[in-house]
């Protein structure tokens, strides 16, 4: 029996669609290449029985759609890094700085801050996060990068490291080349309910599973059982009237009367798509990703709060950033700029000079994990990336068909929201399994 939909990705975006597209009475199969789900969440256990998650962490509390989904499988919401006691800590080649003001800040850095915050926001407030395209500027405010439109607002060099080091702790990207329409529509898809900043950690990372985040798809997985094939790689999606044919690479053709994507942009470019307008495929060809990669240390204690430090940090060594996941289980971040950096350390010095960044923060303590590890989402083959990047002119190329979809051709995935995140992911797959059950 042929199914009636076809999911391509086991990723937290075709899980949801797939189980919604389940509880609406369609037959789905999901198609997945590697030999687990989840695709960039996953976790692993450490014998003393503490989980690590090796990908996507922390949600917000303005994730509204990964939070209901959340509280439908009983999973349990407990408050992320932002509850760590202590000071943030920010290491520049010049030193290392707690607290704030960061340690560049001269006089007038702080009110010139506020000034271009407040000028971001405003100015965010007149994008349409749905509609970015319709903008009277839109053109012209995806030409400019953020960092251009600080230093045009008059910006200090001060200010533009704040926001720039920031934005390395993101791992998303430069602002020096981050359009600065895509940045409004980020900030626009999740409207200040913070102090007015430009990027509120409430708001997009307060938060985290207690039972893991990677718990969230294996939950669903376990559910959908054996609608979940693994192992099994899609190489070509044919669409004809009525009819949908996905190839995979083992030379297999399954047939369904529709196909859900919710493949990341990266490898869908690698899948041959046919009966689909090429307005459609270029649109999805033409959307990218951030290259980044993820560090994980787990110690026996929190050792970082004898320092009176709460494990946050802002860098612009390899690592961009550092973050407490649990007790004592550091995560860190290498952004794109840092990627290529990170590749071209032996593999073998690797984990010694990521520790070695760590410990410049928070002391030797920090050589002596008992476990460490090193993804390379950037250059996995399933991924080829880690989130959504949107260089100046990449939202007016990407255009209005962003996130839209082609019947009984479905796109969905972190990639077809603003910014990527878990929350775009389970967003844009319960979008699309709504729309697909609507069309019967
Ligand atoms: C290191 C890291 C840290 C992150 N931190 C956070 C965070 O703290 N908070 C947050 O909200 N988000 C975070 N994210 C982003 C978040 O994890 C992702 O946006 C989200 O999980 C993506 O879900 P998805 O289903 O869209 O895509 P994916 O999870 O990438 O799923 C796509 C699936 O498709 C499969 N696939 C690929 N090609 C093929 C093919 N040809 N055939 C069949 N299957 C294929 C893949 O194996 C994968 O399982 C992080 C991501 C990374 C990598």
């Amino acid at each position: 029996m042929n199914p009636d939909v076809i999911v391509l990705g086991a990723g937290l975006s075709g899980l949801a669609a797939a189980r919604d597209l389940a509880a609406g009475g369609a037959d789905v199969l999901v198609v997945e290449a590697r030999d687990r789900v989840g695709g960039r969440v996953e976790q692993t256990r450490l014998p003393d029985g503490r989980l690590v998650q090796l990908g996507g962490e922390v949600v917000g509390r303005a994730h509204t759609a990964y939070l209901a989904l959340a509280a439908e499988l009983g999973l349990t919401l407990t408050p992320s890094y932002v509850a760590e006691p202590g000071a943030m800590a920010r290491a520049t080649p010049e030193g290392i700085s707690a607290g704030d003001p960061p340690h560049w800040f001269t006089g007038g850095d702080d009110a010139c801050h506020r000034r271009v915050t407040a000028a971001f926001t405003a100015l965010a407030r007149t994008v349409d996060p749905d509609d970015p395209w319709s903008h009277p500027e839109a053109a012209a405010l995806d030409r400019l990068s953020v960092a251009d439109w600080l230093r045009g607002e008059g910006a200090s060099p001060g200010v533009v490291r704040l926001w720039e080091i920031g934005q390395l702790a993101l791992a998303s990207g430069s602002y020096e080349r981050t359009s600065l329409l895509a940045a409004l529509r980020k900030n626009a898809a999740v409207p200040g309910s913070g102090d007015g900043d430009h990027y509120d950690y409430e708001d997009w990372e307060g938060l985290r599973v207690a039972e893991g985040s990677a718990t969230v798809a294996l939950r669903m997985a376990e559910a959908l059982g054996e609608r979940v094939r693994l192992g099994a790689p899609v190489a070509s999606v044919t669409v004809e009237p009525g009819r949908v044919e996905v190839g995979l690479a083992g030379g297999e053709t399954l047939t369904a009367g529709a196909v859900v994507s919710a493949l990341p942009v990266g490898p869908l470019r690698s899948v041959a798509v046919s009966g689909v307008s090429d307005e459609r495929v270029a649109s999805l060809h033409r959307q990218r990703q951030a290259v980044a990669a993820k560090f994980t240390a787990a110690y026996d204690k929190p050792f970082w709060r004898s320092r009176h430090l709460n494990g946050l940090s802002e860098c612009e060594g390899v690592l961009g950033s550092t973050w407490p996941q649990s007790e004592g289980i550091l995560s860190a971040l290498i952004p794109p700029e840092r990627y290529g950096v990170l590749l071209g350390m032996p593999s073998h010095t690797r984990e010694r000079e990521l520790l070695g960044d760590i410990a410049r923060l928070y002391g030797d303590d920090a050589h002596q994990p008992v476990a460490a590890y090193l993804r390379l989402w950037g250059t996995d083959p399933w991924t080829q990336g880690y989130v959504t990047q949107w260089t100046p002119g990449d939202v007016t190329g990407v255009g209005p068909l962003h996130a839209t979809h082609e019947p009984p051709f479905y796109v969905c995935g972190s990639d077809q929201w603003v910014a990527g995140y878990m929350e775009g992911a389970v967003r844009t797959g319960r979008a699309a399994a709504k729309e697909a059950l609507r069309r019967g």
